[in-house]
């Protein structure tokens, strides 16, 4: 029986070891692991899966080609729904999404689609198997803002449905979170991110980077006709992600030394501080801090470690409330960092020089849940104590930059900064979508795929609109 095999994990790198570097920690599945992973999958033909999965991606179908050997048949199955499996097999928070609906988790472990599609993945970008297959050109212009998953995603169903696309990016390099936030030993940039984004390429979208909308250039300005002296746009999606990092708030927060994690990850990855051949600033102490208990928290803690830190979690409710993914926990704790739970900074304390030396911090107990459902922390009267550091690193959560929506007349926005957009993307204003961590705030690499698709349907329903309407004229 299939199910009799016990669920394959991919071999890892020595933890003692990859503390040390930035290599990636899993290693992934070999064809024969694959092939044998595969055969677990019962095929059931209610696909509890693959309505777990944002992008609906053929589970089954793609499994069952694994399982044959057809592995560019497999490719081809994914690519129908998503262009990024290698990107999605590494990060995609499995547990609580597809391998979370899994029948065969009910009674045992699930099979490890992660890790199967991840292989499908690699497998195709090693044999370079992606075809582009698209639609005649419409003679229609959709203009993509931001290139991470949402932007990516939108950008691709747009092009393969005829559109000409061109995508707008702040930053030098396209790939948003997948380039400045995810770790290298998490998902590899020159490896994985900048080949599967070379797919959109492929398929005739064009990036340019260093262009900040709302800066450099505005919405309007995208969508004005050449003849107003504008792009021409039929439309625009804004896919600008949550970049704002929010912070305490407490004393101290602008001595040296403190940074959010965004700007910490940032210079660590797409600034490569984290390779001697590169000469980007970044700073870590003896003992670096880390305040929060999320993914990104992970990676911010993970990476110091890796630059020489002793480097620990500083987390105000207990282990069971820790946002992030079991797995980055787990190879967190494997690594040898610490967690210092139940602890809630209350300030940051400094040197003569104006340099971080400790963090002050209270206890905590739990109380009642609060409106997350999680119960919330109480500060333990008189439990007042230092924790000398060099470095804090706060990664307490992000919000939507404002830019956008300050300077685009008629874009609205909720109280937390994200832009208010119907489930297909459409905002307030005609012919602006929005979707990603720009409209929910941060979330995950998938829902914003899901919603950059999920808008690519909206627009092209949109742009026919607008043909139909001069029609009539
Ligand atoms: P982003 O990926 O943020 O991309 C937005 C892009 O827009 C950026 O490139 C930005 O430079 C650009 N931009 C912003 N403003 C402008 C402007 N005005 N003009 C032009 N361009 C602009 N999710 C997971 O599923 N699994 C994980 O393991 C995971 N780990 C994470 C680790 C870290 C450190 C972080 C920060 C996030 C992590 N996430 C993870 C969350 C996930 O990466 C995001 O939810 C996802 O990237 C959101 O995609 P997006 O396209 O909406 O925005
Ligand atoms: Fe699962 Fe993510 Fe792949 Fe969908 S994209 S099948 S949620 S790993
Ligand atoms: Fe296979 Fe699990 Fe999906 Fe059933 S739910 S088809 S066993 S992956």
């Amino acid at each position: 029986m299939a199910n009799k095999i016990a669920r394959l994990n991919a071999r890892e790198q020595d933890p003692t070891l990859r503390a040390q570097n930035f290599e990636e920690v899993s290693y992934g599945f070999t064809a024969d692991e694959a092939r044998l992973e595969a055969s677990r999958c019962l095929q059931c033909k209610h696909r509890p899966c693959v309505g777990a999965c944002p992008v609906s991606i053929q589970i089954p179908d793609f499994i069952a080609e694994v399982r044959d050997g057809e592995f560019t048949k497999a490719a081809d199955t994914i690519a129908r729904d998503s262009l990024l499996p290698s990107v999605c097999g590494r990060v995609c928070p499995q547990e609580s999404q597809c391998e979370g609906s899994c029948v065969l988790g009910i009674k045992g472990l699930p099979v490890n689609i992660g890790k199967l599609e991840r292989f499908v993945g690699d497998t195709a970008l090693a044999e370079n198997s992606f075809k582009p297959v698209k639609a005649a050109p419409n003679g229609r212009k959709v203009a993509i803002i931001g290139s991470g998953p949402a932007g990516l995603a939108c950008a691709a169903d747009l092009a393969v449905k005829g559109y000409g696309v061109k995508m707008f990016e702040a930053l030098h390099k396209p790939g948003g979170v997948l380039v400045y936030g995810i770790p290298e030993f998490r998902l590899p940039k020159d490896k994985i991110v900048a080949r599967e984004i070379a797919k959109l390429s492929a398929l005739g979208v064009e990036i340019e980077t260093d262009v900040v909308v709302g800066r450099t250039i505005t919405i309007d300005s995208l969508l004005d006709s050449t003849e107003q002296g504008g792009e021409g746009f039929s439309a625009v999606f804004v896919g600008s992600g949550a970049g704002l990092p929010y912070f305490m708030g407490i004393g101290g927060e602008n001595l040296n030394g403190v940074v959010s994690a965004n700007e910490f990850l940032t210079r660590a990855n797409l600034m490569k501080a984290y390779d001697g051949g590169h000469d980007t600033p970044i700073f870590v102490g003896k003992r670096t801090v880390v305040v929060g208990g999320g993914n990104v928290a992970m990676d911010a803690v993970r990476t110091a470690k890796r630059l020489g830190s002793d480097a620990f979690i500083v987390y105000r409710r207990s282990e069971a409330e820790l946002p992030a993914r079991v797995e980055e926990v787990h190879h967190a704790k494997e690594e040898g960092i610490e967690f210092r739970m139940l602890t809630n900074p209350v300030e940051i304390l400094g040197d003569e020089a104006g340099r971080v030396r400790a963090v002050r911090c209270v206890k905590m107990e739990l109380g009642e849940p609060d409106a997350s459902g999680r119960r919330s922390p109480v500060e333990v009267a008189g439990s007042e104590f230092e924790i000398e550091c060099e470095a804090v690193i706060m990664a307490l959560g992000t919000s939507p930059n404002p830019l956008i929506a300050s300077t685009t007349p008629g874009l609205e926005t909720n109280r937390r900064g994200g832009l208010i957009a119907t489930e297909g993307g459409a905002t307030s204003r005609a012919g602006v979508f929005a979707g990603g961590d720009a409209v929910t705030g941060a979330a995950t690499v998938i829902l914003a795929m899901g919603a950059g698709r999920k808008a690519a349907v909206a627009i092209d329903e949109y742009v026919a609109g607008l043909e139909r309407f001069f029609w009539f004229e």
